[in-house]
């Protein structure tokens, strides 16, 4: 029912504003987005290099009358926009309120998730083994004890728990993410270092890009059996240094 929601939902937005607005303004998904991309993908084209009025990256585009030409469809629905240059749209909203909070949040929610299966069985056996996935009768225990800790069940429903857990571990990544920006720029100050506002919120926004994907890789434990852990074969070392290849490159890129 909820993918059927989203599907219709999509429709009619994309019908009423055009180009990508359900990505940008209603998707929750768009928010995760601009958290993994960050400047660009290692691999991805230099935008900010192309000419202008090229088609960039993955802006909104459709197939021309020559064949293997292309023509771009975009009617501006977001400026400045990801999909045309990343790195731009990157710069453009480093600053903007609430995108720290989105950036850090993230972070938060990411081990909020997997903890609050912690809380909620009282050991990680009930996460890795993946019986949350197949569960009998999901809706009709949303009302019974949400936190199991200490060998006490806690008598707060699982449907204020879960989402009560992951709002503070929101906030907990918003508050280190905001605490350790200032402590970089307190450090840089003491040691003389020219590094500005911006190269100290950039470093922190791309090491909290970087330990969600490692934290992600690395959980993929022999012993994991959740359906989030399952895929294609992989070596978590590998994993992780595949996505340091990804990641480390922009930490020391500026505007
Ligand atoms: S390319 Fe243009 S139409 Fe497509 S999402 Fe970006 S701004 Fe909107």
């Amino acid at each position: 029912m909820l993918l059927i929601l989203t599907i219709l939902g999509a429709i009619a937005t994309i019908t009423l504003y055009g180009g990508r607005s359900w990505c940008h303004y209603v998707c929750p998904f768009g928010m995760v987005q601009t958290v993994f991309t960050g400047p660009r993908g290692l691999l991805g084209s230099k935008a900010h290099t192309k000419p202008m009025g090229s088609i960039t990256q993955s802006m909104c585009r459709t197939v021309g009358p020559e064949p293997g030409q292309e023509q771009s469809t975009c009617i501006n629905c977001k400026s400045p926009c990801l999909d045309i240059d990343s790195e731009k749209s990157y710069w453009y909203h480093l600053n903007r309120p609430g995108r720290q909070l989105v950036q850090y949040g993230y972070l938060g929610l990411v081990v909020g998730y997997i903890v609050y299966y912690l809380l909620y069985a009282g050991n990680p056996d009930y996460y890795f083994s993946g019986a949350w996935s197949h569960e009998p009768n999901q809706l009709g225990s949303l009302l019974k004890p949400g936190f199991y800790i200490a060998g006490e069940a806690i008598n707060i429903p699982k449907l204020v728990a879960a989402p009560l857990t992951l709002a503070g571990f929101a906030g907990l990544g918003y508050s280190f993410g905001t605490y350790l920006e200032l402590f970089l720029r307190r450090f840089y100050q003491r040691h003389n270092t020219e590094t500005n506002r911006e190269q100290v919120r950039h470093q922190v926004f791309q090491s909290a890009r970087f330990l969600p994907s490692i934290f992600f890789h690395l959980r993929r434990t022999s012993r994991d059996q959740s359906p989030a852990a399952q895929g294609p074969a992989s070596f978590p070392g590998i994993d992780c240094l595949y996505q340091c290849s990804l990641d480390l490159p922009y930490l020391g890129t500026q505007p």
